[in-house]
């Protein structure tokens, strides 16, 4: 059986997650797109998924009888009118991050969802997906380290464009570890607090580059992560857990050790996308195949907001210098 995807937003995302879907994945075809630049939906539907109908608005995507789920990366600011959609037509959906813009949209796609009695929604935080962080996982759910203690982390980019400016690097940079390191530790967060370094040279924009995120779980972890977005070396993700047995280190993703020119080494990737791009394939895979099961098994809607009141947090921390804490009612029971 195959599931017939219907995906909202043919821009970059959107294109890779269709040639992914109706070319590399299993149990899946893409059979209807929608963008708000017809032109370009027209293009890639031409290019990528020729038997694929280009429907005017997201709404009749949504609602086409042929969709069997639907796949959202469109911009964020629209996010939530199509996963609100979606669970009115009773249609399992996939969301990339951020599941909605604000924390209150966020809720009230909780609350359509509970509302709904169905478990239809997903989001787009790939980095569950990647083996390194899988291993990770392994190690401290089998309990070899002992209880986790401390977190020390770093999101390195080389560089960011222009128009990466403001908040940026909590809301779309930092949003991936608010949601992993959360799922490696299973507690959630209680505490933000932004130390911010002395900015560096290649920073643009007036953008603060690089800064410390401090967060703490309930059980009282304590997670520490490095914000550094020009670092200009390559795109680098650390994490180390400090067990009460023993700390365990995020995998290198494997490269092959070199000694050339006076120098032993091994290279160090300068593009995201490279970096876990097996991740995606993974996750909507996953996605497909509890789709046809009936099921959600990744990140829930519960898990988007809970990143959505994380990152204000944050950015609250960030522009006031305090400790600021993370406040929201009790997991529901619906997403235990
Ligand atoms: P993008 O290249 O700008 O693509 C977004 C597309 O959505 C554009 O074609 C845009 O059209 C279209 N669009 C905007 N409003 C729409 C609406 N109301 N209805 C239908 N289409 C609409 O952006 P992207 O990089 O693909 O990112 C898309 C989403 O994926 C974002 O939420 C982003 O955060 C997320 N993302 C996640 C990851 C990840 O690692 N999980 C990586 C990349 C992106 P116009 O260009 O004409 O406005």
């Amino acid at each position: 059986m195959s599931l017939k995807i219907g995906v909202i937003g043919t821009g970059a995302i959107g294109q890779e997650h269709i040639a992914r879907l109706n070319g590399k994945l299993a149990g899946s075809s893409v059979v209807a797109v929608n963008d708000i630049n017809s032109e370009n939906a027209q293009a890639v539907a031409a290019r990528l998924c020729p038997s694929a109908k280009v429907h005017a608005t997201g709404q009749d995507l949504v609602n086409s009888p042929d969709v069997d789920a639907v796949l959202v990366t469109s911009w964020g600011p629209s996010h939530e009118e199509f996963v609100l959609a979606a669970i009115e037509a009773g249609k399992p959906v996939f969301c990339e991050k951020p599941l909605a813009t604000t924390a209150e949209a966020c809720l009230r796609i909780v609350e359509a969802e509970i509302a709904s009695g169905r478990h239809l929604v997903q989001v787009g935080f790939m980095r569950r997906y990647d083996a390194g962080y899988r291993l990770l996982k392994e190690v401290v759910t089998s309990g070899q380290i002992g209880d986790p203690l401390m977190l020390h982390c770093a999101h390195r980019n080389p560089s960011v464009p222009a128009h990466y400016v403001g908040d940026m690097g909590i809301t779309d940079t930092f949003i991936h570890e608010i949601d992993v390191l959360r799922w490696l530790v299973d507690d959630d967060y209680v505490s933000a607090q932004v130390i911010q370094g002395k900015r560096s040279r290649h920073a643009l924009n007036g953008l603060d580059d690089p800064y410390i995120v401090v967060l703490k779980t309930k059980s009282g972890v304590v997670i520490d992560t490095e914000i550094f977005v020009n670092c200009q070396f390559g795109y680098d993700i650390q994490c180390q857990i400090v067990g009460e047995d023993g700390t365990a280190n995020l995998p290198e993703p494997a490269t092959v050790p070199m000694r050339k020119n006076q120098m032993a080494g091994q290279s160090i990737m300068m593009d995201w996308k490279l970096r876990f791009i097996d991740s995606y394939d993974v996750e909507l895979q996953e996605w497909v195949q509890a789709t046809l099961q009936g099921k959600v098994t990744g990140p829930t809607a519960w898990d988007g907001y809970f990143a959505a009141v994380t990152s204000d947090a944050c950015v609250e921390a960030k522009r006031t210098g305090q400790i600021v804490a993370i406040n929201t009612d009790a997991r529901p029971d619906f997403y235990r």
